[in-house]
């Protein structure tokens, strides 16, 4: 977009949706910024599905990965410093007219920084409206229908479904690996962490699992992700649909 066709946008597209993401490991079959990469996606089919009354924005390419540090290549913000961004990015759009601005993450390690920054933009910002959501929780309903491991997650099954719907060009099937699968494969330490609910208690992932990854990708379809995808992306579509007329 040009600035003037940005200027038009404020009136014409009162939503704008941000794609947060991260850079960090992803097991030995895919990219390092695979949850940026979903996230983008996702954005773009869902403004397609808004025709024209939303705007995508800046990505937030980098997110909150000190818990796979141990891997070579992940790049991390603190939570304040992705908190500053965030707020920066929307003081931006704030100052030239919008007031509803979403933010799509593709990475949970984002989500208590989300939160911290929608409380506090209540105070300073009270005219704005600011939401965020999560990708893969929107479609849980189609990964408890999927053939998954007892442990899965990270890089997992349904991610890995993800990438192989959404840029299978990225994905190197032939280097897809089993990680931890089972609690079994769990150190007393990490079982305690991913038992459901809370308290909730935080562990690196080198200590969760040796190649970095959560349950079974090769089991991964392009099939699943489409659905998973679908789901997500209706669940935001309806949410802003509603939304734009409030
Ligand atoms: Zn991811």
């Amino acid at each position: 977009m040009t600035t003037e066709e940005a200027a038009r946008a404020v009136t014409e597209s009162p939503v704008v949706i941000l794609p947060a993401g991260a850079f960090e490991q992803h097991g030995p079959g895919m990219p390092l910024a695979t949850d940026t990469i979903r996230a983008e996606q996702v954005c773009r089919l869902v403004a397609a599905e808004l025709a024209g009354r939303a705007v995508i924005g800046p990505s937030l390419p980098v997110g909150v990965s000190p818990h796979h540090l141990a891997f070579a290549g992940t790049v991390t913000l603190t939570t304040t410093t992705l908190a500053t961004v965030v707020r920066e990015y929307v003081d931006s759009l704030h100052r030239h007219g919008w007031r509803k601005i979403l933010v799509v993450t593709g990475h949970g390690g984002n989500n208590a920084t989300l939160s911290t920054v929608a409380q506090d933009l209540l105070v300073t910002h009270p005219e704005l409206q600011f939401a965020w959501t999560p990708l893969t929780p929107l479609a849980s309903d189609v990964v408890a229908g999927m053939r998954v491991s007892e442990v899965h997650g990270h890089s997992g099954e349904a991610e890995t479904a993800q990438m192989l719907h959404l840029a299978p060009h990225l994905v190197h099937e032939d280097r897809l690996t089993a990680g931890s699968a089972r609690t079994a494969d769990l150190d007393p330490l990490s079982r305690l962490a991913r038992r459901s609910g809370h308290p909730a208690l935080a562990v690196p992932y080198d200590r969760l699992s040796a190649n970095g990854v959560l349950g079974d990708p090769r089991s991964a379809t392009a099939a699943d992700g489409r659905a998973i995808v679908g789901a997500a992306v209706a669940s935001i579509t309806a949410f802003v649909k509603e939304w734009l007329d409030i």
